[in-house]
């Protein structure tokens, strides 16, 4: 293959890969190993959206489930970083669990804010996936006073008259232009729309983001993200990629490249969801150089080593 594609630069998207809600959560389930060593321990969803961290979770023992009901009671369950709804959390009451709470501290921030709307006789409109596990479990806070749209054609449906007292919450791992384009549509079919102070789209994504964009700025004519298809942040990098001019495609690992797409591309980016371990980045790396890539560029739009989360309690 090496020669027959024209490769010559590999541009390296900076920050890319686990984010620290991601890393506090896998910290979090390989404590309740070590831990607990005699018990099985459960985990109520996928920990992260990776299916090779759930994986290699799965090798050492642990069991995934998406139904309370099935794990035995008085066991051991970890919540994901993606968060539940408080029914959830009584059906673990009920069966006398112990549980252990990855949920990001930026996901559970939208859980009160979703909270906090409800208590004050608000409606809520909540822009993400209406199956992903962050949007089921953060509009569970207050199920009859939500409603999820995933995009303007679901905007017509919402239930709620043009002058009702409307709040809005976005889910954390969205594309930051789309949502504002919806909410540019919201903020006009309802003029009473609050909006928390920040937007809730967690720095981590937006760095990610960023660095598509800048990769395809500095030249990149593919972009390859790495990551789940069930990742929401990773799927958005390749929509930010497209947008911003350039081929993209995501893909689990780089052995799942189709090398017809490396047809007339010189420069490529690498970027990576925040799901995605490290060692597969560097062996996509490794593999790019092996096709006949010389020059390997980071380019850098954000600092995250200072973003320190406490530590799930146990
Ligand atoms: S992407 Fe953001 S919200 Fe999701 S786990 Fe990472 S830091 Fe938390």
């Amino acid at each position: 293959m090496s020669s027959q594609n024209h490769l010559t630069k590999l541009l390296l998207a900076s920050p890319r890969g686990f984010c620290a809600g991601v890393r506090r959560a896998i910290e979090a389930l390989n404590s309740a190993l070590k831990t607990y060593p005699c018990q099985t321990i459960y985990c109520y969803h996928q920990i992260v959206h990776n299916t090779l961290v759930v994986k290699d979770f799965e090798k050492r023992g642990v069991k995934f489930v998406n139904n309370i009901e099935g794990v035995p009671d008085s066991s051991i369950l970890v919540f994901s970083s993606h968060g539940v709804s408080p029914s959830i959390r009584q059906q673990t009451i009920r069966k006398k669990l112990k549980t252990i709470d990855a949920t990001c501290p930026f996901v559970n921030k939208t859980h009160l804010e979703v909270k906090k709307y409800a208590t004050e006789g608000r409606k809520i409109i909540y822009i993400g996936h209406k199956s992903h596990d962050e949007a089921v479990g953060t509009t569970g806070e207050a199920p009859e006073a939500s409603f999820i749209i995933e995009s303007a054609a679901d905007i017509p449906d919402i239930p709620y008259s043009t002058d009702s007292q409307v709040a809005l919450i976005t889910q954390t791992t969205l594309s930051v232009d789309e949502t504002e384009m919806l909410k540019q549509q919201l903020r006009q079919k309802f003029p009473n729309l609050i909006e928390p102070p920040k937007i809730d789209i967690c720095m981590a994504t937006q760095n990610r983001q960023n660095g598509v964009k800048d990769l395809v700025k500095q030249g990149a004519q593919l972009v390859v993200a790495l990551g789940s298809p069930n990742s929401s942040n990773s799927n958005k990098l390749k929509g930010v990629a497209e947008k911003a001019g350039a081929k993209a495609v995501l893909l689990e690992e780089i052995a799942d490249l189709d090398l017809a797409s490396l047809k007339n591309i010189n420069c490529i980016g690498l970027t990576a969801g925040a799901s995605l371990p490290e060692e597969k980045i560097s062996e996509a790396v490794k593999w790019f150089k092996s096709q006949g890539i010389q020059e390997v560029a980071e380019v850098s739009v954000a600092d995250e080593s200072r973003i320190n989360l406490p530590p799930v309690q146990l």
